[in-house]
């Protein structure tokens, strides 16, 4: 039996239970490209400017690349000037988790996707309104599907 857990799904504008998602790196290597899986599953970067999606433009939802979990939408999605992906806001905080990252040798807050700990990126407090936050996210990490 697989944990399950809350999330929140934007296509029925409500939360629904679904299951954790652990799989073997043997697994995500054959569902994912090399990149996807060195920024997803080994906490990698991708160089700024290079992501398919930092100066995309398109309406929808962002999903996560390993397990489809909604997590961020076009409408919070505002541009940085960093070269990543950036985002007010996840479509809802059941669908992120959160952790310090210390691999620069000062903290730093992960983002992850909650349903099968996807690394996605990074958090900060330099964000313009209305949350002051900016999330800092790998496009390799994302999958755009389109809405409405
Ligand atoms: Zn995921």
């Amino acid at each position: 039996m697989a944990d399950k857990l809350m999330i929140y799904s934007v296509k029925k504008g409500a939360p629904i239970e679904v299951e954790k998602i652990a799989k073997s790196d043997e697994e995500w290597r054959r569902q994912l490209t090399a990149e996807e899986f060195r920024i997803a599953r080994r906490k990698g970067t991708e160089p700024p400017f290079t992501g398919r999606y930092h100066a995309f433009k398109g309406k929808g939802v962002f999903t996560c690349v390993c397990c489809g979990t909604d997590l961020f939408s076009s409408r919070d999605k505002f541009d940085s000037g960093t070269g990543w992906p950036s985002f007010t806001s996840p479509v809802s905080e059941l669908n992120i988790i959160y952790g310090e990252d210390m691999e620069l040798g000062y903290p730093r807050v992960e983002v992850r996707c909650a349903r099968c700990g996807a690394h996605l990126g990074h958090v900060f407090d330099d964000g313009p309104p209305p949350t002051g936050k900016r999330y800092c996210i790998n496009s390799g990490a994302l999958r755009f599907v389109p809405m409405g």
